[in-house]
């Protein structure tokens, strides 16, 4: 019986997250996506270092819920771990997709995080973006063309980002890390946003005028810079959608051949951005057959996952059951579980860590 399986890391209110499979459960590979800030890397870190080696870590963007604990990581005197693979575009990729040319020289960052990741990347000396040529992990680089194949047979098919989201991320390149970096240090943001989450929970969930709210797409260039890949092993699919825009995730699917009437099957849907609702449109839902939905967050600084994308998801499937699968208990998450009649009515059931647990598990 071969292995598959998505845990999602207690990242504060970001990703930490790790891909498992193997044919043989004995010899089992790793692929590492986001490390959370940097109290989630001291978290992980006995796990990085037990585990050894990972086919792959992609770090999916630059945000610094994401991106903040690969810092700490490559400051190690002796790396804990060791990556077969790393996939992350800095500023030279930008740069490149711009332009679309060979990346003879990696250009200097100007922010504090991304310039020391990137540092940390070369020193590692682990193969970077070692599968795109150009060095640009793009859906427009050629390799993106067909499903990139890692060990033991496990392909992935990349959705995001495009050489535009990446060309437009470069002129806000400094101020969006300079943003990013700033959030770590500061009290009032967290305050307000707490105060502005317990507002909202006050309005109650009703998932039909939650789901028929209009939906306002994010716009943000890092989150759509985003790398995103489908994750399929023996039969089994997940897409991991990193904090991606939804346009071009649905273009890229219906590109792959996929549509309303001939949906993409999928055993799990990380869902992007920990369940904002710019980030989920229900035309995305449409073209994706799926009843398991995981989310990544504390629910600090965003409040998410936001009602609207999961009264959306129940109302994109309501007669399948469906599974809401959680890292955190925190009211964002907990007002779902605890309320029987809404679970019976829109056939739903929620998963948390076990008890105790740090982090969760989920079999594809
Ligand atoms: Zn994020």
């Amino acid at each position: 019986m071969s292995v598959f399986k998505l845990a999602m890391h207690p990242a504060s209110e970001g990703d930490a997250l790790v891909l498992t499979w193997g044919t043989d459960p004995a010899k089992l590979h790793h692929a590492l996506v986001d490390l959370g800030r940097t109290a989630d890397y001291r978290i992980i870190k006995p796990y990085l270092s037990s585990t050894q080696t990972f086919e792959l870590f992609c770090l999916t963007h630059i945000d610094a819920d994401h991106i903040e604990g690969a810092v700490p990581l490559f400051k190690e005197a002796a790396l804990p771990m060791k990556a077969n693979n790393i996939w992350f575009n800095s500023r030279a990729q930008l740069a490149a997709a711009t332009e679309r040319r060979a990346v003879s020289e990696r250009e200097r960052m100007g922010a504090a995080q991304a310039e020391k990741v990137t540092a940390g990347i070369v020193a590692s000396k682990w193969p970077w973006n070692a599968q795109f040529q150009s060095g640009v992990v793009s859906t427009q680089s050629p390799e993106a063309a067909s499903p990139i194949d890692l060990e033991d047979g496990i392909k992935l098919t990349l959705l995001s980002p495009s050489d535009s989201k990446l060309a437009s991320l470069l002129p806000t390149w400094d101020a969006e890390l300079a943003k990013a970096h700033l959030r770590t240090t500061d009290p009032d943001e967290v305050e307000e946003a707490l105060a502005a989450g317990r507002e909202a929970l006050s309005i109650g969930l009703d998932v039909e005028k939650l789901a028929s709210e209009p939906f306002g797409i994010d716009t943000t260039r890092p989150n759509g810079a985003s790398i995103v890949f489908i994750a399929e092993f023996d039969g089994r699919r997940i897409l991991m959608a990193a904090d991606s825009h939804p346009d071009l995730v649905e273009a890229s699917i219906r590109a792959l051949g996929y549509s309303e009437t001939n949906r993409l099957r999928l055993d799990c849907l990380k869902v992007s951005h920990h369940g904002s609702k710019a980030n989920t449109s229900p035309s995305l839902l449409k073209i994706i057959d799926c009843t398991r939905f995981a989310f990544s967050t504390d629910g600090t600084k965003h409040n998410h996952p936001n009602p609207q994308t999961i009264a959306r998801i129940l109302k994109n499937d309501p007669a399948r059951q469906k599974t809401l699968i959680f890292n955190f208990h925190q009211p964002n998450t907990d007002q779902w579980n605890n309320n029987g009649d809404l679970k019976t009515k829109w056939n739903y059931d929620c998963v948390f860590p076990d008890h105790g647990a740090v982090g969760v598990e989920i079999d594809m």
